[in-house]
C-alpha cells in the first residue's frame, strides 16, 4: 500500500464527535474506512459515520457500544482511543473527586474501551490502536498536575501495551498534540478571565506561533493507524507545534 487507505477497512473512535476525534473519523471516512463514533454527545456526527452514545467512563457503556458498533461495521480493524476530558490546577488545588473523575475517564477509559475492542481486533489482517496523548505527558506543563498524570498514564500503557500485543500483530502508538484549535480551548478560553488576553498568551507560547488544526493530529493518528505505518509501535508523534521537542517553556 503506497496511499494513506483505509478501503475495506473498520474504525472506532471515541470521543469521536468533536475537535480532535471528529476530524480523525472524517479523515478516515474520506479514505475509505467505515467508521463508528463513540461519544457523551454523539448527535452531531455526520453520516456516513455511525455514532452510539457512550460513556467511557461506564464498563457496560463501553462493552455494549462497542459490541453494537463492531457488529454493525462487521469487526473493528482500528481502534482510536480519543475520549478525555481537561483539568486545570497544581498538585495541592484537585482534590481526589476530581482526580477519581479524570482518571476515570482518560486511563480507565482507555483501558475499558481497548478491552472490549481487542477480541475484535485478534480477528482483523491490519489491526492497530492510536491513543490521543498529549503534550502533557512529555513536557513539564505548568498548571496541568492531574492532566499531566492521567496523560503520562496513557503514554505508559501505550508502550507497555505495545510489548503485549505485538506477539498478535497489533500494534499500538499515541500521538501528542499540543495547544488544538478545537471547543475544548474554546471552552478553556471561555474560563479565562481576559479571553482575548489568553489567546494571544496561548499563542505566543507555541513555537509554530499558532495553534496546531484538528485535521494535522488526524493525519498523523490516520498516519499511524495506516499500513503504512506497519514498522511502527510503542512509540508516540508529537503534533505540538514544536512545544515538546524544541524545549521551549512559556515565558
Ligand atoms: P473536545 O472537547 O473537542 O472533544 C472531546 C470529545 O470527547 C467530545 O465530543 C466529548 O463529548 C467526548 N467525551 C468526553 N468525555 C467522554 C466520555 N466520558 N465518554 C465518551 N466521550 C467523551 O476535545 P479535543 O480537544 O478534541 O480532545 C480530544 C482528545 O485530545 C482528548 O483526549 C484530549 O485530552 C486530547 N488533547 C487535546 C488537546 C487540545 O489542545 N485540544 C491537546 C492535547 C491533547
Amino acid at each position: 500500500m503506497s496511499d494513506l487507505e483505509f478501503d475495506g477497512l473498520t474504525a472506532v473512535v471515541t470521543g469521536g464527535a468533536s475537535g480532535i476525534g471528529l476530524a480523525t473519523a472524517q479523515l478516515l471516512t474520506a479514505r475509505g474506512a467505515r467508521v463508528a463514533c463513540l461519544d457523551l454527545n454523539p448527535q452531531d456526527v455526520p453520516e456516513p459515520m455511525v455514532r452510539a452514545h457512550v460513556d467511557v467512563a461506564d464498563e457496560e457503556s463501553v462493552r455494549a457500544g462497542v459490541t453494537w458498533a463492531a457488529e454493525l461495521l462487521g469487526g473493528v480493524d482500528i481502534l482510536v482511543n480519543n475520549a478525555g476530558i481537561g483539568a486545570q490546577g497544581g498538585i495541592e488545588d484537585n482534590p481526589d473527586h476530581e482526580w477519581r473523575q479524570v482518571l476515570e475517564v482518560n486511563v480507565l477509559g482507555v483501558v475499558r474501551t481497548t478491552r472490549a475492542v481487542l477480541p475484535y481486533l485478534r480477528r482483523s489482517a491490519a489491526p492497530a490502536i492510536v491513543n490521543t496523548c498529549s503534550v502533557a505527558a512529555t513536557a513539564g506543563l505548568p498548571d496541568r498536575v492531574l492532566y499531566s498524570a492521567s496523560k503520562g498514564a496513557v503514554l505508559a500503557m501505550t508502550r507497555a501495551m505495545a510489548a503485549d500485543l505485538v506477539a498478535d500483530g497489533i500494534r499500538v502508538t499515541c500521538v501528542n498534540p499540543g495547544t488544538v484549535a478545537t471547543p475544548w480551548v474554546d471552552r478553556l478560553l471561555g474560563r479565562a478571565d481576559d479571553p482575548a488576553d489568553e489567546r494571544a498568551a496561548l499563542r505566543a507560547r507555541q513555537p509554530l506561533g499558532r495553534l496546531v488544526t484538528p485535521d494535522e493530529v488526524a493525519a498523523a493518528i490516520a498516519y499511524l493507524a495506516s499500513p503504512l505505518a506497519g514498522a511502527t509501535t510503542g512509540t508516540d508523534l508529537a503534533v505540538d507545534g514544536g512545544m515538546d521537542g524544541l524545549r521551549l517553556r512559556p515565558p
